[in-house]
C-alpha cells in the first residue's frame, strides 16, 4: 500500500498537535503557516513546510485548516485560490454556522470541496480514540477521507449536508463551555473573598458539575413535550434563589455581572407571568432576542 499523506494548514497548539497525530500514524505530512518558525520540531520529525499554500495545497488532495478563524482561512487561501481545484478542505476552524455556509459557496466556486469540522476537545485530546469531531458537508466526501478524519479524532459525528451544522454543533458546545467555566470562576472568586483556595472547593464544584446531566434528561423531555409545569421547581423559587446567589456575591465584594445577569433573565420570566410555571419556562423567553 502506497503511504497516505495530508496537508495541514495553520500550526497553533491545534494544528500542531493535528501535524503530530498524522506523523504518529507514519502519514507523509505537508505544512504550511504564516510563521514558519513553528513547523521546525514537525519537520525535525520528517513533516515538510511548504514554501507557499500553493505548494501546501499542491502536495495533496486532503488539507486540514487549523486557523484563528474564517477570516483566517481567507487570507491564507484567498491569494492561492487557483490552487483550490480538486482539493478537499477540511476546515477545522472554529466560526458561525453562517460563516462556514459561504465558505462552502466560496470553495465551490473555485472548484474546492469544504468539509466544515467542530473538534471538541483542546490540543491534548487531539489524535485520542474517545476524542470528538462534528463534521458536516458532502457525505461522499466525509466517507472518502474518514481514515484521515480518524486521525484527527478517534470518533467523528457526521451531521449533515448543510455545512452550517458541524459549526452549530461546535456552537452548542461552546455556550455551554463559556457559561459554565465563568460560573466556576464566579464561585472561585466567592470562595477566595472567603478565604478559601480553589482547591478547597475543587470537590464541591466537581459534584455539582456532575450533577448537571440528570437535570439535562429530566428537562429535555419536558421541554420537548412543551411541558413547563411548576410542579418541583416554580420560577418564583428559583427567583429568589438567585437573589441569594446575587447577595452572596455582592455581600462578598466580587463582580456581580454574570449573577445580575442570570437575575435579570429571571426576572422578566417573573414580568412574563411564569411565576407558577417550571424555571424553564425561561426558554420561551430566550427563544426570541429581547425588542
Ligand atoms: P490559534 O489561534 O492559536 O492558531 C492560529 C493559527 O492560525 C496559527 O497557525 C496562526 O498563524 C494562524 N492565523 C491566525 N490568523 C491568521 C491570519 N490572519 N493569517 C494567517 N494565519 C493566521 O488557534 P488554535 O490552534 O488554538 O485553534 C485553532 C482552531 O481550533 C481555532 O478556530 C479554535 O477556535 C479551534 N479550537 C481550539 C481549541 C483549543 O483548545 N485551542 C479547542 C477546539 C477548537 P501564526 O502561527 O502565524 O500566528
Amino acid at each position: 500500500t502506497t503511504q497516505q499523506s495530508v496537508t495541514v494548514i495553520g500550526l497553533g497548539p491545534m494544528g500542531q498537535a493535528m501535524a503530530t497525530a498524522f506523523l504518529d500514524r507514519g502519514y507523509e505530512v505537508t505544512l504550511w503557516n504564516r510563521t514558519p518558525s513553528r513547523a521546525d520540531a514537525l519537520v525535525a520529525r520528517g513533516a515538510t513546510l511548504a514554501p507557499s499554500v500553493e505548494e501546501a495545497l499542491a502536495a495533496n488532495e486532503v488539507a486540514i485548516l487549523s486557523l484563528t478563524d474564517y477570516a483566517a482561512v481567507y487570507d491564507v487561501l484567498g491569494p492561492a485560490e487557483t490552487a483550490l481545484t480538486g482539493r478537499v478542505l477540511v476546515n477545522l476552524s472554529s466560526d458561525t454556522p453562517e460563516r462556514a455556509r459561504a465558505a462552502a459557496r466560496w470553495a465551490a466556486e473555485r472548484g474546492a470541496t469544504h468539509l466544515t469540522g467542530g473538534v471538541t476537545v483542546s490540543p491534548s485530546g487531539v489524535g485520542q480514540s474517545e476524542s470528538l469531531t462534528f463534521y458536516s458537508g458532502p457525505r461522499e466526501a466525509f466517507d472518502k477521507h474518514r481514515d484521515v478524519l480518524e486521525v484527527v479524532t478517534g470518533r467523528t459525528d457526521y451531521r449533515g449536508e448543510d455545512p452550517g451544522l458541524a459549526a452549530l454543533f461546535y456552537q452548542l458546545g461552546m455556550v455551554m463551555f463559556w457559561t459554565s467555566m465563568l460560573s466556576y470562576w464566579q464561585a472561585i472568586a466567592l470562595a477566595k473573598a472567603n478565604g478559601l483556595a480553589a482547591a478547597d472547593v475543587l470537590r464541591h464544584a466537581t459534584d455539582t458539575a456532575n450533577s448537571l446531566p440528570g437535570f439535562f434528561a429530566f428537562y429535555a423531555e419536558r421541554i420537548d413535550a412543551g411541558n413547563h409545569v411548576g410542579d418541583v421547581d416554580r420560577l418564583a423559587m428559583g427567583m429568589a434563589s438567585v437573589e441569594h446567589v446575587l447577595h452572596t456575591n455582592a455581600d462578598a465584594g466580587v463582580d456581580t455581572a454574570l449573577p445580575a445577569a442570570v437575575t435579570g433573565l429571571f426576572r422578566r420570566g417573573m414580568e412574563a407571568g411564569h411565576a407558577a410555571d417550571s424555571f424553564s419556562s425561561l426558554l420561551e423567553i430566550m427563544q426570541k432576542a429581547e425588542a
